[in-house]
């Protein structure tokens, strides 16, 4: 789903879309999976860009970062990101307002002026994601000895030791 810069009214256009975004990889060598992700904003022109400011939410399925068992994270995130137009040589105005914005999510369109919502939604659904997942508070993990799952089974070490 493509929103062009060009074709905006000045009061935007309001979004919805309920998405498929597909596998992502995380951390190179993991993947993740996304359910069904809804995503409602709206795409205002700013300053020769523009701003999406909305809402997404969506389930995903990652893998605890203790016990590696892959469990459901809901994503409920509010954004608000400004897109520049792609920066070309000389245009340094576009440096200043970055500078200026600093506070804010900053992305640039793509040459051709158009902001691609799957992209988008990829990206929040990036930002959304923990950096130590946790299936649970309590996850108790795997044993650093036999790799028992200590969340549903007795550690062979302990038995070993008795
Ligand atoms: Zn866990
Ligand atoms: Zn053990």
């Amino acid at each position: 789903v493509i929103v062009r810069a060009d074709d905006l009214r000045p009061e935007g256009l309001p979004v919805d879309l309920t998405l498929d975004v597909g596998p992502l990889s995380y951390e190179e060598s993991i993947e993740i999976q996304v359910g069904a992700t809804t995503l409602a904003a709206r795409v205002r022109p700013s300053r020769g860009g523009v701003v999406c400011a909305g809402r997404i939410e969506a389930v995903v399925s990652v893998p605890c970062s203790r016990c590696l068992a892959y469990y459901s994270l809901p994503v409920d995130r509010e954004f608000d990101v400004s897109y520049l137009p792609e920066p070309s040589a000389g245009q340094t105005e576009n440096i200043d307002l970055r500078v200026s914005r600093e506070d804010l999510d900053v992305s640039y369109l793509d040459s051709e002026g158009k902001l691609d919502m799957r992209e988008l939604a990829t990206e929040q659904i990036y930002l959304a994601l923990p950096m130590k997942p946790l299936c649970a508070p309590e996850c108790r993990g795997l044993c650093s000895g036999c790799g028992s799952n200590l969340n549903a089974e007795t550690c062979r070490c302990v038995a070993a030791a008795r």
